[in-house]
């Protein structure tokens, strides 16, 4: 049981570390670090993300360190208890991340989601920051509720909110998206470009 719980501590530890990450470090202002370069990238092109083996190595190592780190002092099962919640957890996140841009949603959830992160993409990019849940964002108050329809610029819309045929807003999302030519012609004033 007490596996279950390090376990499921590390889970709970990745979505604040989720929150943390994004909103301090990758879109840090005055600190010039290599992830706040590579977000900004991902705000300028939604589908360009950073490459599975670059994020396994850097998972497996992390966890590596913390296991070897806890066990100093735990047994061998309790010791990768934690780290494991925390790596297991930050997968989903990247699968999470990854689905919302490529895929279209199959449930409300699904949709939810996927509005959450348009809201920060195009909308308030210093707010909104948890992805795979909006606890954190309550918590700490940076979160600010999407109002649809949400716009999203042509160029930068997901693949999947487009009909193929015409190249036009799905039929399915035109309650929950709206699209504009410009970044500029959102109706909010706050916009991609200023991700970083
Ligand atoms: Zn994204
Ligand atoms: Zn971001």
């Amino acid at each position: 049981m007490a596996l279950l719980g390090y376990f499921a501590a590390g889970v709970l530890t990745w979505t604040f570390l989720e929150w943390l990450l994004h909103g301090r470090l990758f879109h840090s202002r005055g600190l010039r670090n290599p992830f706040a370069k590579e977000h900004a990238l991902h705000h300028a092109d939604p589908l360009h993300m950073v490459g599975w083996p670059r994020k396994l190595i850097g998972v497996v190592f992390v966890v590596g360190v913390l296991v070897a780190i806890l066990r100093l002092s735990l047994g061998d099962f309790e010791a990768a208890a934690f780290p494991c919640g925390l790596g297991f957890m930050y997968l989903v996140y990247e699968s999470v991340h990854r689905v919302i841009h490529t895929r279209a949603p199959r449930t409300s959830y699904g949709r939810w989601l996927r509005l959450q992160h348009v809201q920060h993409h195009f909308h308030t990019p210093k707010r909104n920051f948890g992805v795979t849940s909006a606890v954190w964002d309550h918590v700490f108050r940076t979160h600010v509720p999407f109002t649809k329809p949400l716009a999203v610029p042509e160029r930068l819309a997901m693949p999947w909110l487009l009909d193929p045929q015409s190249g036009g807003l799905a039929d399915a999302y035109t309650q929950d998206y709206v699209l504009v030519r410009r970044v500029r012609d959102l109706p909010d004033s706050t916009t991609a470009a200023s991700a970083q």
